[in-house]
């Protein structure tokens, strides 16, 4: 990939219709070990100063599409925290050297989002070290898949919602008492909110939960100028899928029923969040941004 973001490519050919070879990584996943390996615009994404002097929090910003994110809100001019496991430190390791080399600050904040108090210390920590928020992307999430609902333990059960839903509400709740109008919150929902696959009963209730969480909220802080919009991703290759996100028959074909035929890449959900987080969207607020490789959306 030697072309931009702006690339005017056929978006069928613009990356191989990927076939991935069988593998499993215990949760919730390294992208160092991803095989074939993710693009997160590490050498394509161009910044054009479009988030100058903002200060973002990211959840899952270590790898997949939060770290496509991370690495484009930095080239875009934005200083950039990113939460992930402890487990994923390589991982965020190469992120935070890349927002850095960005020449923007990076800020590195390891924990569990199962945690209450360690999701509201992730905006006071954030707003310490930048001097406050101006963005915040909800994007860390739990995926694994059970065919039967027999098979979903209470504790999945749990885990997923507290994941998906409840960190988005004790950081957003912390977040808002800090932020400035202008600012802007986005929470990655998925295609899932729309058409659950019958093996993941328990994490497209939590995609629907954010998508309506979003939409509430929107209304809610319109008044004092925060917008609130979600991304809907589709059939993203990131460490999720083989770390328990599909069954295996169908992560070796993986995203090949869209209609452009193949799955997407982390560095093809960046642009989304950039134009949601800067002022280019200053009149979309309550909106779920669908990028699902053709996947219609209602
Ligand atoms: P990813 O594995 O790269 O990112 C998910 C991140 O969530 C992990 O890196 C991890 O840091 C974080 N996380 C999970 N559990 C955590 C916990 N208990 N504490 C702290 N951090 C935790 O995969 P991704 O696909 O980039 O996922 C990002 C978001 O995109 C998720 O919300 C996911 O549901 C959503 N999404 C992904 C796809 C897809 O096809 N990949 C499709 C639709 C939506
Ligand atoms: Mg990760």
């Amino acid at each position: 990939m030697t072309n931009d973001q702006y690339s005017f490519e056929n978006p069928v050919t613009r990356y191989d219709s990927i076939a991935p070879p069988e593998q499993r990584q215990p949760e919730p996943g390294l992208d160092r070990d991803l095989k074939p390996r993710a693009d997160h615009g590490e050498d394509s994404y161009r910044g054009a100063g479009r988030l100058t002097g903002r200060r973002a929090l990211i959840t899952g910003g270590d790898s997949g599409i939060g770290a496509a994110t991370a690495i484009a809100f930095a080239r875009e001019g934005a200083d950039v925290a990113i939460s992930y496991l402890p487990d994923e430190e390589p991982d965020a390791e190469r992120i935070i050297a890349l927002i850095e080399q960005a020449g923007r600050k990076a800020l590195a904040l390891p924990g569990d989002l199962k945690d209450a108090a360690y999701c509201r210390s992730l905006v006071e920590r954030t707003v310490e070290a930048f001097g406050g928020l101006d963005i915040l992307v909800n994007n860390g999430g739990k995926q694994v898949s059970q065919d039967s609902i027999l098979d979903i333990s209470d504790e999945q059960f749990d885990e997923t919602l507290t994941t998906n839903v409840y960190a988005m509400f004790w950081i957003t709740k912390a977040a808002v008492a800090q932020m400035p109008p202008g600012s802007t919150i986005i929470n990655t929902t998925s295609i899932q909110a729309y058409q659950p696959s019958p093996t993941l009963i328990d994490y497209a209730t939590t995609k629907a939960a954010i998508n309506n969480f979003s939409k509430g909220l929107a209304q809610q802080l319109a008044p004092r100028g925060i917008r609130v919009n979600a991304v809907a991703p589709g059939p993203i290759w990131t460490p999720l899928q083989p770390s328990y996100g599909q069954p295996m028959e169908k992560l070796t074909q993986f995203g090949q029923d869209t209609p452009l035929g193949r799955a997407g890449q982390p560095a093809e959900l960046a642009p989304a969040y950039v134009f949601l987080a800067s002022g280019e969207s200053s009149y979309v607020s309550g909106e779920t941004l669908g990028v699902t490789g053709g996947k219609p959306t209602p």
